[in-house]
């Protein structure tokens, strides 16, 4: 046992209208039948729908979060969202530093940093993605990239109550791939390692989720592994089906 309570959180990226509510209410009816899941469970739909999402999901087990905001609370940033109007739409999470984000958006791990300390101002939840790429991978620099994107993007003031961090190979998103459970138990471990030299005592606490491919199938092997606090589901998550069912391991 490690006292952490895992967290199963979807990303539906640029997928989702408000005619997909009923997937929300499905997951919702899902989470209430059987037993209680021993984890959290998040969906981050896209902005236009957090508001909406937000007021089905009160007082169910569902939680809703967002996929980015920007570093400021409000101002001249035309197009943005600020983690203010987020956490007002209803979010209790927002995703930072997606690797859709750092490449299509060239945002820095300093830019992530700021979005991150802006997600803890509003009394939120960061949830902060590291991910090597797979000519890192395939260079030996794995460690090494995460270990620098985590020391780069993770705020002052972060702990295990208001961070979670995601560890998403980029070359596993969406792709099918996944790492060995080998790999993802080393990189994960490293993690935590880090975690204490940057958060100290607070580190123990603070969830690791495990992203990129993970789907009803593996889900079960790659939640075991030591120090993977659940987990960051794309495709999965869309279907309730299949995001229930991932759920369903903490069961
Ligand atoms: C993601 O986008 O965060 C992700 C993990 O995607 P997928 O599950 O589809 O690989």
């Amino acid at each position: 046992m490690t006292g952490r309570t895992p967290i199963v959180a979807g990303n539906w990226k640029m997928n989702g209208l408000k005619a997909s509510k009923g997937e929300i209410e499905a997951i919702i009816s899902g989470l209430g039948t059987g037993p209680a899941p021993r984890a959290e469970a998040l969906i981050c739909p896209p902005a236009t729908l957090v508001a909406g999402f937000a007021e089905i999901a009160s007082s169910s087990a569902l939680a809703i979060g967002a996929q980015d905001c920007h570093a400021r609370v409000s101002g001249a940033h035309t197009g943005d969202i600020s983690a203010q109007m987020l956490a007002d739409a209803g979010a209790s999470s927002i995703i930072v530093g997606h690797s859709e984000r750092r490449a299509d958006h060239g945002e820095s791990n300093e830019t992530v940093r700021a979005k991150a300390a802006a997600v803890l101002g509003e009394r939120l939840t960061a949830i902060i993605c590291v991910g090597e790429t797979e000519a890192e991978r395939k260079g030996g620099k794995t460690l090494e990239v995460v270990a620098g994107q985590l020391r780069g993007s993770l705020p002052e003031g972060a702990n295990a109550a208001n961070t979670v961090i995601a560890y998403e190979p980029v070359w596993a998103i969406g792709t099918g791939l996944t790492p060995t459970t080998g790999d993802v138990g080393e990189v994960h471990d490293m993690i935590r390692r880090e975690l204490e030299n940057l958060a100290g005592g607070e580190a123990a606490g603070m969830r690791i989720l495990y992203g990129g491919s993970v789907k009803p199938s593996n889900a079960a092997e790659l939640m075991a592994i030591d120090n993977v606090d659940g987990a960051l589901v794309g495709g999965a998550s869309l279907k309730a089906d299949d995001f229930l069912a991932i759920l369903s391991v903490y069961r």
